[in-house]
């Protein structure tokens, strides 16, 4: 067996485990053009991401897989909330336009975001808009459903 060959599965084998740190970690990524998967996740144009489209994605299909409910997709969009003065959010979902965003924090004030903290966030909202499209919108905006719990409790800063 190669070394290459040999570091690729040593590298897939730690993506399965949770919690694991894959050197490139803060490695950031960007788009200018809107992409569009096949559950309809959509992401607008958006800079400073630490997980790309292909992650944004399974990480959608991980979700519905997760809570055995679909919904087509949510509209994505990485951006600064301090034009808001919501510097310290993570990550916000409207209903009404079935639209996620992600906190860049342009300004470093409070954040400190990885590709973990933005998978958290973006599983979070997930729920909030698979539930809302299920018709239990009281329950995502309570955090009543138990399925918070579950498959996506938000952001998990013990470390
Ligand atoms: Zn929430």
């Amino acid at each position: 067996m190669s070394q290459k060959f040999k570091k690729i599965i040593a590298i897939s084998i730690c993506a399965l485990l949770s919690g694991c740190d894959v050197d490139n970690s803060d490695k950031r990524y960007s788009t200018d053009q809107v992409l569009i998967d096949e559950h309809g996740v959509t992401l607008t144009p958006s800079k400073a991401m630490y997980v790309d489209f292909d992650s944004i994605s399974k990480a959608y299909i991980d979700t519905m897989t997760c809570m055995g409910m679909t919904a087509i997709g949510p509209t994505v969009e990485f951006r600064s909330f301090s034009f808001a003065g919501l510097g310290a959010t993570w990550a916000f979902y409207a209903p009404v336009e079935s639209t996620i965003w992600i906190n860049i924090d342009e300004d470093d004030l409070v954040l400190s975001r990885s590709a973990r903290t933005d998978l958290e966030a973006l599983e979070h909202e997930f729920i909030h808009h698979i539930l809302h499209k299920n018709d239990a919108a009281e329950e995502a905006r309570e955090h009543s459903s138990p399925f918070f719990g579950k498959c996506g409790p938000g952001i998990n800063t013990y470390n």
